[in-house]
């Protein structure tokens, strides 16, 4: 159901790690229905509830979106949960599962508790620039990730630690270059200021991957 092109990928979540990832296109053709977007997720260990759209002005909202439920596996969110379109959802889980447990494991030694998020959802463009082409945000379909707390408690922030110790560093890059091959744009202090506090990964239909 997740195979693109007529390949067989692995279908996210049935085998965490390791694994080659699948394709951003096996995540897109979940928000094209709910009964399989929610199958999807189960197999992930995520349990959603299907949001109602919104509709917002200047071309902004999006006709329905997943909540994530605290009865789901994995690391929890820090902060009110935010409502994502299906293939961020997904793709996120699949990151967290695959990417996420594991770099940390092995560069820090512990895992990872929860993830702070600075939302999805925002009626805004590319930029901020007045007139400019709708941000992925515009329809929910972006997430931006701020950090992540560990199970010591410790908290890894991306504004404090890109350029912090080698271990958080490398696990930071880590998770950033493990979403690449999830979302078709992964944006990180790497690229520009404006990203200097956060990771930015949306699913925007690309066929390559813009990842910085
Ligand atoms: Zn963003």
């Amino acid at each position: 159901m997740l195979a693109a092109c007529g390949q067989r990928q692995p279908a996210p979540g049935a085998a965490p790690a390791p694994g080659r990832a699948p394709a951003q296109s096996s995540f897109l053709a979940l928000d094209r229905d709910p009964a399989q977007c929610r199958a999807a997720l189960d197999r992930l260990g995520t349990r959603a509830s299907l949001m109602p759209g919104r509709q917002g002005p200047a071309g902004c909202g999006y006709a329905w979106a997943v909540l994530r439920t605290p009865a789901s596996t994995g690391p929890r969110w820090l902060g009110e949960p935010p409502a994502t379109s299906c293939s961020v959802a997904a793709a996120l889980s699949w990151w967290e599962q695959s990417v996420v447990l594991p770099a940390a494991r092995r560069h820090l030694g512990e895992t990872v508790a929860a993830i702070r998020h600075m939302g999805s959802y925002g009626c805004r463009t590319i930029g901020n620039r007045q007139g400019g082409q709708p941000s992925e945000h515009a329809k929910a379909n972006a997430i931006d990730i701020a950090g992540f707390r560990l199970a010591s408690g410790r908290e890894i922030s991306v504004l404090k630690d890109w350029n912090g110790s080698a271990r958080d560093r490398a696990f930071l890059r880590d998770v950033r270059n493990g979403a690449c091959p999830l979302f078709g744009t992964v944006l990180s202090p790497d690229y520009n200021a404006a990203h200097a506090d956060h990771l930015h990964f949306d699913q925007m239909p690309r066929s390559t991957g813009f990842c910085r």
